[in-house]
């Protein structure tokens, strides 16, 4: 892959990147292209840290081209617009999140399902049209096509929103489309992470019952004391989830680990429906008997098109949810990973780009 550009068309650049499967950060520098008439250059004040910038830096996918400059839940201030933008201007605040590009012609992208475009261009650790690689929110400052630029909406906290950006919509995106909204019904978030708590907030704004289901006691009163859930569910305690059978409507299942679909499955009513928006590392066992005789169904669902990832930054901010975040600056970030590799964080580290990225 080519990796040159006509000198005088880059804007430098400044990130902590990972160079081999260690994963371990550390300053780089690197170049961006010059702002293009379709482009808004962002400088970058915040980026959340998702599981798979973990995932992706210690190449546990497998397809990890180092150098990378992890991050998809940027946001930041407008820099610089290109003479086509018409939705953004120099000052306004504005997110970057999972993609930065897509075909633009392909079924997908003619009905704002960018995300699901055969040529999505990933805000990192991909590559442009050009052959150039893309860099991540880790960094200074990112520019990016306007058709992938959201406007973020005034009341939304620029830290505490950021991890809105993939969380946020992995799961407004996956109630939507599964018809999982409706006031009253009764959600079963499994697993209580980055993505579940964010869905418990979304969902009590939709109206639904909420029940928080997992394996650890100790979350039972954060969900409800602090999420606001109306109710836990012990997953690790048989008796519990026995009197829990049929009393659920549908089930967000956020568990990035392999575990067991038949529990889950379980507690869901005839005509329930699951949807997985976590990546386990193994296939998970579909039980189909459950799913026959109680017509269940078992879904998945990634992050949502551009229009609808705006559509829930405005219901977001209408309903004054953000994301509960513990705020870091740079070079703490590999301590930070550690804890994330161990689930130790409450509930999202968002790195503050802008008080502690400089060269
Ligand atoms: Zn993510
Ligand atoms: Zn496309």
């Amino acid at each position: 892959m080519s990796t040159t550009a006509e000198e005088g068309k880059q804007q430098k650049a400044f990130g902590w990147a990972a160079t081999d499967q260690s994963g371990t950060l550390s300053p780089f520098n690197f170049s961006r292209r010059e702002n293009g008439d379709e482009d808004v250059t962002l400088k970058i004040l915040y980026c959340g840290v998702c599981h798979s910038d973990l995932h992706v830096l210690k190449n546990e996918w497998g397809f990890t081209s180092y150098p990378v400059v992890p991050g998809h839940e940027i946001v930041g201030v407008a820099t610089k617009v290109g003479k086509n933008v018409t939705k953004f201007r120099v000052g306004d605040r504005v997110g970057v999140g999972v993609l930065v590009g897509s075909c633009k012609t392909c079924e997908c992208c003619q009905q704002d399902l960018e995300n699901y475009c055969p040529q999505i261009i990933f805000t990192f650790n991909s590559y442009n049209p050009d052959g150039t690689k893309t860099y991540g929110g880790y960094s200074d400052m990112i520019v990016v096509d306007q058709r992938y630029v959201l406007r973020f909406p005034d009341n939304l906290p620029l830290d505490a929103g950021a991890p809105l950006l993939c969380a946020g919509i992995t799961v407004y995106s996956s109630m939507k489309y599964y018809g999982m909204t409706e006031a009253g019904k009764h959600l079963g978030v499994a697993g209580l992470g980055g993505l579940g708590h964010v869905a418990v907030k979304i969902a009590k704004a939709f109206g639904l019952k909420v029940t928080v289901i997992s394996s650890s006691l100790d979350k039972e009163s954060e969900a409800i004391n602090r999420l606001g859930a109306d109710s836990f569910l012990l997953s690790s305690d048989p008796a519990k989830m026995k009197s829990a059978i049929g009393s659920m409507d549908y089930i967000l299942d956020t568990v990035s680990a392999a575990h067991p679909l038949l529990p889950l499955l379980s507690v869901l009513k005839v005509n329930g429906k699951l949807v997985t928006v976590g990546l386990p590392n193994k296939p998970l066992e579909l039980p189909v008997f459950p799913l026959v005789f109680g017509r269940k169904l078992v879904g998945g669902s990634d992050v949502g098109g551009m229009k609808e990832t705006q559509e829930m930054l405005d219901f977001c901010a209408k309903h004054n949810i953000a994301a509960d975040i513990e705020l870091i600056r740079i070079d703490e970030i590999n301590t930070a990973m550690e804890r994330l590799a161990k689930s130790d964080v409450r509930y999202r580290f968002v790195i503050d780009v802008g008080n502690s990225l400089s060269q």
